[in-house]
């Protein structure tokens, strides 16, 4: 029997290449965009302006679906819904439908797990396991959007993994969305957060591809920042703060900075007057993230320590930030209930 191939992630480019090969006139190509993009079906049988001989030679050459939803959770107290889906290769990903007043926000993931040991996530917990295919992250995105009964807005590449150490597979899948021929959701409503993987925010920012990113912060200070977050080592503060500059330069975005409040870690006043000064040196917006327990994971050590900051320390501090003229959000912590809030993504082997 022969091997069936993937097709879901392909780029607009790489279809054309494919009907190239095939002897397939361009606009094949184009149709089978639409069908697996715009259209989101499932099935080949589906794709209704292809000849059907070349529906099933596709049937039998392509498998179409990335991902099988396996099971999926309903918060009770907001509209949050995590979703389960089980990969070919039999691994576990989540993703997060998260409804607002205006807006429908779909949180997916980029890996199976993650390497980068933060010591405040879930997700590092459960450690590395693979790299999700374009195509499985385009296809968080179809189902959550067959599943959800209104229009999903906006994207957030804040799942489990780390993205950009995914980097080509997060490229070729922002691609798609990027495309003139792609009506649903565009790079402007799409935000890829990372944890700061400085060279990799200068390749993104050459791609040309103006999505928007975030920046996992959470400390002003080196020494903090490389407790928290090991990749701190590696990839320093001023690389990292360069890196977004240039990135919003560049592109035209502002970055987002993602601060998660941690109990007399990060929230004291030398934090408010050193974050102030960053978010004025580079086109910005700061993000207050209530932290989300971790309890569900017994994690052990440092990370067992850490505590949120509380609600009235949390506004004081928001305030300061205001007072500067910082502009500042916090985050909504939604569906903490079924473990879909941020940082709470893991799936127990
Ligand atoms: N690896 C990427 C994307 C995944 S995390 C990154 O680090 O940015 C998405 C956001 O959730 C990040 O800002 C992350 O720091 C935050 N987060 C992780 N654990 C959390 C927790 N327990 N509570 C609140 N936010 C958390």
């Amino acid at each position: 029997m022969m091997n069936k191939k993937f097709i879901k992630g392909l780029s607009l480019a790489e279809l054309k290449e494919l009907c190239e090969e095939k002897g397939l006139p361009k606009f094949r190509s184009e149709q089978l965009f639409n069908w697996m993009y715009n259209y989101l079906v499932t099935d080949f049988d589906e794709m209704l302006n292809l000849p059907k001989d070349l529906r099933s030679q596709f049937n039998e050459e392509y498998i179409l679906n990335t991902l099988e939803l396996t099971d999926s959770k309903s918060s009770k107290y907001d509209n949050t819904r995590k979703l389960i889906f089980k990969t070919t290769s039999n691994h576990f990903i989540e993703s997060v439908i998260i409804p607002d007043k205006n807006r429908v926000t779909l949180c997916v993931s980029t890996q199976v797990g993650c390497p980068l040991d933060c010591q405040f996530c879930a997700t590092g917990l459960m450690g590395y396991k693979k790299n999700l295919t374009a195509g499985e992250i385009f296809d968080q995105y179809g189902n959550a959007q067959r599943i959800s009964g209104n229009e999903i807005t906006n994207i957030v590449y804040m799942g489990m993994g780390e993205p950009l150490l995914n980097f080509d597979n997060t490229v070729k899948s922002l691609s798609i969305f990027s495309e003139e021929l792609t009506k649903g959701i565009s790079l402007k409503k799409i935000t890829v957060s990372t944890a700061g993987i400085a060279p990799k925010i200068l390749e993104l920012a050459e791609t040309g591809l103006k999505c928007k990113i975030a920046l996992s912060l959470h400390s002003c200070f080196d020494d903090i920042r490389t407790k928290i977050m090991p990749i701190n080592k590696k990839y320093s503060l001023k690389e990292n703060l360069d890196a977004v500059a240039f990135y919003a330069n560049k592109t035209g975005t502002r970055i987002t900075f993602e601060y998660i409040m941690l109990k007399g870690i990060n929230d004291r006043i030398e934090d408010v007057k050193a974050l102030v000064s960053l978010a004025k040196k580079i086109p910005s917006k700061v993000n207050i993230i209530p932290f989300n327990s971790l309890e569900h994971m017994n994690p052990s050590g440092f990370a067992s320590e850490l505590q949120p900051t509380s609600k009235s320390k949390i506004d004081e501090f928001v305030d300061r930030l205001r007072d500067n003229n910082v502009t500042v959000l916090i985050r909504d912590t939604q569906g903490e209930d079924i473990a879909a809030a941020c940082g709470q993504l893991a799936i127990k082997y």
